[in-house]
């Protein structure tokens, strides 16, 4: 995949991304790295993808320049993550010129009220934030299957001629994904059932734990920006301690003190770093590649 730079006056526009020698029909902007992703997965040579947020950019506090608005007028559709995450769509909204249309995907997903992630929690008063929903729907193989899906038919929509080859790239991709889960279940299955439990920085796995049966630690809850008090701290290494937790996972894009801290309290392992909001890079940009990771990190760290 190479790069083509419609711009390069300013060094934080983002580059269109299209197969070489192909001409694209469909023109896709992106508000989420693994959008950009899943919209190459689907749309194949015939889709031109404008990646506004780069790989590894942190997700929860991105806002769009006026640049990247700018840049936005070249697209046919822009694909947001929703469940909001992105909080400045109103504003996205406003400034789409007639023909242009909004897309949040996370919006034909169903939803992980933080409600019942509460039940996915070790212990129940780890998480601060109360009512709302779980934005990180992409910690999911099958929300990903779901997702495909949803853009094949958007994609399908907006060109028609296509409308055969975005079903058959979404469907092989879903295939992909769902040997990818059983290779994610035959791998957990080496993790004794007490011990699929993940303490991590903040509340990013929800859609992940309910996926392949694993309880959450989220030492930092929803938002890793929040500071932790003293007694959310004492909490954790409380919860740690009596669940016998073998490991806390720091995650990339979020401050490792705090859980090397816990580690060195409790005398857990301090485990490989998990990619939890999409925001690898290289090879970890792309779903697939930070799933495989996130697996084996998690099966190094927790199996016998
Ligand atoms: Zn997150």
């Amino acid at each position: 995949m190479k790069l083509r730079f419609l711009c390069k006056a300013f060094g934080l526009l983002a580059p269109w991304l299209a197969v070489p020698g192909a001409a694209a029909a469909l023109r896709v902007a992106t508000l989420h790295p693994l959008l950009s992703d899943l919209a190459q997965q689907v749309g194949g040579p015939q889709v031109a993808v404008l990646a506004l947020v780069a790989p590894g950019v942190d997700v929860h506090h991105f806002s769009p320049s006026p640049q990247h608005m700018e840049q936005l007028a070249g697209a046919d559709l822009v694909l947001a993550s929703g469940k909001q995450l992105e909080n400045y769509l109103g504003k996205l909204r406003d400034n789409l010129r007639p023909g242009q249309t909004l897309l949040e995907v996370g919006k034909s997903i169903p939803s992980l009220e933080l409600s019942e992630a509460a039940a996915l929690l070790e212990s129940p008063g780890l998480e601060h934030r109360h009512g709302g929903v779980d934005p990180h729907w992409w910690n999911s193989a099958e929300n990903m299957q779901r997702a495909a899906r949803v853009l094949a038919t958007a994609f399908a929509q907006a060109d028609a001629p296509q409308a055969a080859a975005y079903q058959a790239n979404a469907a092989a991709y879903a295939k992909r994904l769902s040997e990818l889960k059983q290779w994610a279940r035959r791998e957990f299955s080496k993790i004794p059932p007490e011990q699929r439990k993940l303490a991590t920085a903040h509340l990013s796995l929800g859609y992940f734990a309910q996926e392949f049966g694993f309880r959450l630690i989220p030492v930092q809850g929803l938002n890793p920006e929040i500071p932790a008090t003293s007694q959310d701290l004492a909490a954790a290494v409380d919860t740690i301690r009596r669940s016998k937790v073998r490991a806390v996972f720091p995650e990339q894009g979020v401050n490792p003190k705090l859980l090397a801290k816990i580690a060195s309290e409790t005398g857990v392992t301090f485990a490989g770093q998990l990619i939890a909001d999409g925001n690898g890079t290289g090879p970890l940009a792309s779903f697939a590649g930070a799933f495989e990771h996130n697996v084996k990190e998690i099966v190094r760290a927790l199996a016998p």
